[in-house]
């Protein structure tokens, strides 16, 4: 089976997020996605939200799509999240299985600096999709990583999380940029400094 891993810190999910995981499914025939929040990315800090919080916003996010999944893994284990821990992970326990690691543009020229990139791009293949504000170029990026990065096109979708985080703090709408079910849980729950809907 070809799977998709969607890895991100997910501090929310967003619609950008739901796009690249489509768009890469259907670009390779992948039979499913899986959404893997991170504890901790190496590349930034402690996310806002809680693993806890950030599982059950991916899972509302995805509940009504049949070919998306969710892997807690990294949450689980806790500390910061390399992915080649996980790939190896995903390699022992599924050997027949081939995995396809979706990362949008942002990420793609990052790819060097990611712990036992060589040993990653054998274990997984990269699926790259494009970003506002980034070029998709595999130019930078030595052959035998380069040559791990399928590429995907994808209309542009100029949100991110660290947008729909001020957003909500500072009272503005998010709805709508992120999926009906993640919008309706993070008014109930008033996360990222919402404030409650008014009765009317
Ligand atoms: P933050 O602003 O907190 O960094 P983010 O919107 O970048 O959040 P992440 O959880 O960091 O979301 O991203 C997870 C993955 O999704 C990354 O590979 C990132 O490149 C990709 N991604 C996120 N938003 C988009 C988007 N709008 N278009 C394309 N790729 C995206
Ligand atoms: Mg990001």
């Amino acid at each position: 089976m070809k799977v998709g891993i969607m890895g991100g810190t997910f501090d929310p999910i967003h619609i950008g997020h739901m796009l690249v995981a489509e768009t890469a499914r259907d670009a390779f025939g992948l039979e499913q996605v899986w959404f893997m929040p991170s504890h901790i990315p190496p590349h930034k800090h402690a996310a806002g939200a809680s693993g806890e919080t950030r599982l059950a916003l991916v899972s509302e996010a995805i509940r009504d799509n049949e070919s998306f999944r969710i892997l807690d893994w990294e949450i689980v284990r806790g500390g910061i999240s390399y992915t080649i821990e996980t790939a190896r992970m995903l390699n022992e326990r599924y050997p027949s299985d081939d995995f396809y690691f979706i990362i949008g543009a942002d990420m793609v020229q990052y790819l060097p600096k990611w712990k036992d990139i060589g040993e990653l791009v054998r274990r997984l293949t990269f699926i790259g999709v494009g970003r506002p504000g980034n070029s998709l170029n595999l130019g930078t990026l030595s052959v035998n990583i380069a040559e791990k990065v399928l590429l995907a096109d994808m209309p542009m979708v100029d949100i991110s999380s660290t947008m729909i985080r001020e957003r909500a703090a500072s009272g503005k709408s998010i709805r709508y940029m992120v999926p009906d079910a993640v919008y309706d849980y993070v008014q109930r729950s008033e996360l990222y400094g919402v404030q409650p809907r008014s009765a009317n």
